[in-house]
Formats: C-alpha cells, sequence, structure tokens
C-alpha cells in the first residue's frame, strides 16, 4: 500500500461545561472542560470531572469525531444534559480540528 493510502480524518474534541437554566449540583463548574484527540481524553492539570455526566457523554464522542451529515441531528445538536436531573450542567460538544490517522497505526485488522 502507498504511503497515506490508509489514511482517515477524525474531528478533535472539546467538550466544556456550560450554565443551563438552574443551579449546577455536581462537582462541575462552567468553563470545566476536556479534549478528544483519537481515542484519548486529555483534562486540564489539576482539573476533575465527576464520572455520571462522563458516562453520559462517551456515547456521543465517537459520533461527534466523524463527519455527519447537515441534517443529522448529530450535527446540529451540541448541548448535552447532565443526568443528575436536578442539576443544570449542560455541556457543548464543539469540533475543534481535523487530525489525520492512519489506520495500520490504529488497528491490527487489515484493509480488504
Ligand atoms: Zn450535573
Amino acid at each position: 500500500m502507498s504511503d497515506h493510502a490508509d489514511e482517515f480524518v477524525l474531528y478533535d474534541l472539546r467538550v466544556e461545561v456550560v450554565a443551563g437554566d438552574r443551579e449546577m449540583v455536581c462537582d462541575h463548574q462552567v468553563g470545566d472542560y476536556f479534549e478528544v484527540s483519537g481515542e484519548s481524553l486529555s483534562f486540564p492539570p489539576g482539573q476533575t470531572f465527576p464520572m455520571y455526566p462522563l458516562a453520559a457523554l462517551l456515547p456521543l464522542l465517537p459520533a461527534k469525531q466523524r463527519e455527519t451529515h447537515p441534517n443529522d441531528w448529530m450535527t446540529t445538536d451540541s448541548d448535552i444534559a447532565c443526568p443528575d436531573p436536578l442539576c443544570g450542567g449542560r455541556f457543548r460538544i464543539t469540533r475543534v480540528a481535523e487530525r489525520t490517522f492512519r489506520h495500520s497505526e490504529v488497528t491490527r485488522v487489515p484493509l480488504e
């Protein structure tokens, strides 16, 4: 296979806490964030992130990393509610950059 023939592109994401319409219950503050690049999450030094909203966000991240149809709600909807029904926290997922990966570097399954 020629060089770069197995490349593909994913978006890097930023997930940031934004204010909802009521007080926050959990230990997340407006402006807290983490970033997603490939399979990796990164958090600013010293910042924590509660596990329950993280668990709610995780299933959406691989879809947001990929190009989606302009009419798809996955393209347009970017604010995710905290799973605590009494918490006003919202988490905004933003596509911040495109990053190129190589199939051969992320899996051992061969391309056909
Ligand atoms: Zn919350």
